[in-house]
């Protein structure tokens, strides 16, 4: 990487318009645009360089029910997105085989209920009405079991105490999403691929420029500013500042800055993936309006479905098994319907960088950091980042305050997600082989370890989790503690003193409520042939 002078005094010009350099047209480049462009407008000049020769990593994705306010804050309805990336609905993660062979649980998108002060969940400890944590405490893990949309045919949603508003043109865009107070229930599946290609339009419709090439030199000024990057058939591109997009690359962050890369391997060692996408007739086969996380020998198997494939994946440790052994327990999982696809083998780096934002260069997706997608947080961090870039958009080149901050909070995200995740294993029941018995033995983060001594007296509650937003509330360390059955988790002495009819009718209400949305709702298939039909 080359050193230039650039004059500063010019980046500084507050009369001129800012240009923000996006390179790499992934998922993370393409919502960082078109964020930026929703957000600014023309009051800033974008450019997406991306090359045509190194490919993406898109592997057909499940998110966070918070991506919808991204899609809010570009006004895209889903009727006119959803069908562009064949997407379906996700209500929750399934998870198959964590506590043993033959059983599953759900980790849904609704908040846990309380009852006298106590979280449901409490309750169910002390009083189990059926053996099943998850179906006693969320209307949503019974819509899962039954195939259902989360929406009758017509589009009305269910009543999850969440209202949606009509919105114009004018309304107030609801952003940032750790000030959004209500749970909404459901997330996307969708091709990340296609997602790409349909906001490079939305982009470019409203002035971003997108330019095909190979940034082959990125040029650092005399203070280790990035002054321009250079490219194979464009020559240079200036800009204030730098989006580094380059996925696990990182060309910019990494390489040309030199700011270190933090893994958290120790913690969280799966390092690898294989990928299948497998044809699916949507007339002919049930598609779960969730994601499924199945347990195997050394790691899990994710299913996604789209309408038209099953997006299907095996995460694994390089130290367990190998990529060939890796595919084989993959295709036999899948059967048949894999014979004639092929596989998509990828390394994957987990960790983050030190800091996402050094000078004027910041890095959104994975060249920021990654970890194994079991709770699809990856477009989540990507989500989160550019709502952080446009909060402390600097004003030239002495805001180290704001790029403080910002880094403060991607740091607080991901290593809360690595605590969460990290969670998963301890908590599994299962240790039926070396994989999943070390993970029980396995150095922790010292902070999770300290929590779950406190879970296993008290279940999860805002005082005892990760302290800093991380986008998973209580309720979702509820679900993996009760729902996993490693650690054994006592309710609160107090309920042992207390009238539990209160609860015991709360328990009944969500059955009640559950059996009458699982009678009316359509299955997801229904849902996606008449939304594809256009009705
Ligand atoms: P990439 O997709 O790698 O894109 C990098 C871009 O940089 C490309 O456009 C490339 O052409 C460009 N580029 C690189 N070098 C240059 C150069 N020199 N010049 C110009 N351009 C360059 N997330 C979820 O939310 N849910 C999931 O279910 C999920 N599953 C995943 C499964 C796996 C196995 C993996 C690895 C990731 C998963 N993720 C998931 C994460 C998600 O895929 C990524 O966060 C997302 O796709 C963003 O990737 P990216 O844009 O950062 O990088």
């Amino acid at each position: 990487m080359s050193a230039s002078g650039t004059d500063n005094r010019q980046a500084n010009d507050p009369g001129r318009k800012k240009r923000v350099v996006i390179v790499g047209g992934g998922t993370a480049g393409w919502m960082t645009a078109s964020y930026l462009v929703a957000a600014f407008g023309d009051r800033i000049d974008v450019t997406v360089v991306e090359s045509a020769r190194i490919g993406t990593v898109g592997v057909g994705e499940a998110t966070f029910s918070d991506i919808r306010h991204f899609f809010e804050f570009l006004q895209l309805a889903e009727s006119d997105w959803m069908p562009a990336c064949n997407a379906t609905y996700k209500l929750a993660v399934r998870f198959e085989d964590w506590r043993e062979p033959g059983h599953h649980f759900y980790h849904p998108f609704e908040q846990l209920g309380s009852v006298d002060g106590f979280p449901l969940s409490d309750w169910w400890l002390r009083s189990p009405t059926t053996s099943r944590f998850d179906k006693d405490c969320f209307v949503l893990a019974s819509l899962c079991d039954a195939g259902r949309s989360p929406r009758y045919l017509d589009g009305k949603l269910i009543d999850q105490g969440f209202a949606e508003q009509e919105r114009d043109e004018t309304s107030a865009r609801s952003t940032i999403v750790e000030y959004q107070g209500t749970q909404f229930p459901y997330a996307y599946h969708f091709e990340a691929a296609l997602l790409a290609k349909y906001l490079t339009k939305y982009s470019t419709q409203r002035g971003v420029r997108h330019i095909s090439d190979d940034v082959t030199d990125v040029a650092l000024d005399e203070d280790g500013f990035i002054s321009h990057v250079r490219t194979a058939g464009h020559g240079r591109l200036d800009g204030d500042l730098f989006v580094d997009c380059t996925g696990f690359r990182a060309l910019l962050l990494n390489k040309a800055l030199g700011e270190p890369f933090e893994s958290y391997q120790d913690t969280l060692p799966n390092d690898r993936a294989v990928a299948l996408q497998v044809p699916l007739d949507m007339d002919r086969e049930p598609m779960r309006p969730c994601t499924t996380a199945t347990a195997r020998e050394a790691g899990w198997i994710w299913t996604i479905p789209l309408v038209s494939r099953i997006g299907s994946g095996y995460v694994y440790a390089s130290d367990y098994t190998t990529p060939e052994e890796a595919e084989r327990t993959l295709r036999a999982f899948i059967g048949p319907a894999a014979a004639d696809v092929e596989a998509n083998h990828i390394k994957m780096r987990i960790g983050r960088s030190r800091r996402s934002w050094v000078k004027n260069c910041v890095a959104v997706g994975l060249s920021s950091g990654f970890v194994e997608p079991l709770e699809s947080t990856g477009i989540f961090f990507i989500h989160h980042a550019i709502e952080q870039i446009v909060k402390y958009f600097p004003s030239g080149r002495d805001d180290h305050h704001l790029r403080n901050l910002y880094n403060e909070s991607i740091e607080h995200v991901m290593d809360g997600v690595r605590e969460f995740l990290v969670l998963h294993y301890v908590g599994a029941k299962r240790a039926d082989n070396q994989y999943w018995k070390d993970t029980k033995t396995r150095r922790i983060p010292d902070s999770l370890a300290e929590r779950i001594e406190i879970w296993k007296h008290k279940v999860p509650d805002a005082q005892t989790v990760f302290p800093y937003y991380h986008g998973l509330p209580p309720y979702s360390y509820n679900c993996i503690l009760l729902g996993a059955g490693g650690i054994e988790v006592r309710h609160s002495p107090a309920l042992d003193l207390a009238d539990d009819r209160a609860a015991l009718a709360e328990f009944e209400r969500i059955r009640l409520k559950a059996e009458k949305l699982v009678q009316e709702l359509p299955t997801q298939n229904q849902y996606f042939a008449n939304m594809r039909a256009g009705a």
